[in-house]
């Protein structure tokens, strides 16, 4: 074995130079370890997203999306490869509150109203109160939770404890939004609702979307841009730009250039019969 210090991994700290805007990732991988057993979740993940667009990352459940958010995020050590979020690693990204995440769940405190679940990112942060207070309000109106301040989390619909979570980090008016399947849990109609509803505020604050979704309408609505992953170990298999522009209604979904789109994103991930029997042969 090579002891050679140049062979061995850059590690996720390293900003790629001359890329100041938008997240950037260049041959990320990443190895769970757990004693003796290792999980290879990712494999050279490489992929550029410019500031202000929005971009989703979809592939098969468990193929390492989630993994990659949190790298980008900066919530999960021990990848390997590059990063840079608004020219910043993520580490500096986050700590200078760049980015914002929103789970699969809300995440809320049962003891909290809404107002006080709403403030709970901004008070780990040195924005003063009257700032924090405003904030808050601003983003409860943005989510159209108006009126439901004093409401602690059982008195909330499903659908408005999402609403809270994404009220919850736009009031750290984030430059970088990253959603982990934020909407998965919700009927369809609620999630149609707040897809919209996102597409507003992200045009409203300029904010830069990285979605994990399972839903290839939800990916082909919101996004400048698609990502198809592999199975585990994770890799960008496909890059597909969805071309509609920002303003974009419900009755896109009936356009067939949005039914091409889907169309090709569900053969990119799902195998046709066809190779499912050749490689059977
Ligand atoms: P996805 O979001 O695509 O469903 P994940 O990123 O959650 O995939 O997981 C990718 C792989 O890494 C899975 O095999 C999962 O079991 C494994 N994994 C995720 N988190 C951990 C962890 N903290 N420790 C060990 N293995 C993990």
């Amino acid at each position: 074995m090579s002891d050679n210090k140049a062979n061995e991994p850059k590690y996720l700290d390293t900003v790629p130079s001359g890329h100041a805007f938008g997240i950037r990732v260049s041959d990320v991988s990443m190895v769970y370890r757990r004693g003796h057993a290792q999980t290879a979740a990712l494999d050279g993940c490489s992929f550029e997203i410019p500031e202000g667009s929005r971009t989703s990352l979809i592939g098969p459940s468990g193929c390492g999306k989630s993994t990659l958010l949190r790298i980008v995020a900066d919530i999960v050590d021990g990848a390997t490869g590059r990063a840079a979020v608004g020219g910043l690693s993520p580490r500096q990204a986050r700590l200078e509150q760049k980015i914002a995440l929103v789970g699969q769940t809300s995440g809320m405190l049962e003891w909290r109203k809404l107002t006080g679940n709403v403030a709970l990112g901004l008070e780990m942060t040195s924005v003063p109160r009257k700032e924090r207070l405003e904030r808050v309000h601003h983003a409860i109106e943005l989510v159209g939770l108006k009126g439901f301040e004093d409401r602690y989390p059982h008195e909330l619909s499903g659908g408005m404890r999402q609403r809270a979570a994404i009220a919850r980090a736009l009031a750290l008016r984030p430059r970088f939004l990253l959603m982990d399947e934020p909407f998965g849990a919700l009927d369809e109609i609620t999630r149609l609702r707040l897809n919209f509803e996102l597409l507003r505020i992200l045009e409203e604050q300029g904010t830069t979307l990285l979605l994990v979704t399972h839903s290839i309408t939800e990916a082909v609505l919101l996004s400048d841009r698609v990502l198809v992953m592999s199975p585990r170990p994770g890799r960008i298999t496909h890059t597909y730009d969805i071309d509609f522009g920002h303003h974009r209604t419900a009755e896109l979904r009936e356009d067939p250039r949005f039914l091409a789109h889907e169309a090709r994103l569900r053969s990119a991930l799902l195998p046709t019969t066809t190779d499912t029997e050749r490689s059977a042969a």
